[in-house]
């Protein structure tokens, strides 16, 4: 997925997370093996509870059944995904809603969701 992605998105993704995450003092402080609410008790980018978030995606890494600590699992509130989907390109937005309606069968992206936000995949 990551090499269908425009680079002005991968960019865009990248400097957000960039300049609103800090996973250095995050992987100090959880390291690979605490608990797995703490690491998603909070929004990674801007540390909103979880719990005052409207909705949040969650990020995860499994190999099997097992799930992988560290960077992941995260969180990105509502708020944050707002600001990342404003920043990608149509291109990527297409690519994204066609991978989701392809593989999620669901609620079509395009769905007016009760809060009016859209679902993005990360
Ligand atoms: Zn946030």
């Amino acid at each position: 997925m990551n090499e269908q992605l425009s680079e002005n998105s991968r960019v865009a993704m990248f400097d957000f997370m960039h300049d609103h995450a800090d996973m250095e003092s995050r992987q100090n402080r959880l390291s690979n093996n605490s608990e797995t609410e703490a690491y998603i008790e909070n929004c990674i980018t801007c540390g909103k509870p979880r719990s005052e978030a409207k909705t949040f995606t969650i990020g995860a890494m499994f190999s099997g059944e097992h799930l992988i600590k560290g960077p992941f699992p995260l969180i990105i509130c509502d708020d944050c995904e707002g600001k990342i989907a404003a920043s990608i390109s149509d291109e990527t937005r297409k690519f994204w809603d066609d991978y989701i309606a392809e593989h999620f069968p669901g609620p079509p992206s395009e769905i007016d969701l009760p809060n009016k936000s859209k679902p993005i995949l990360i």
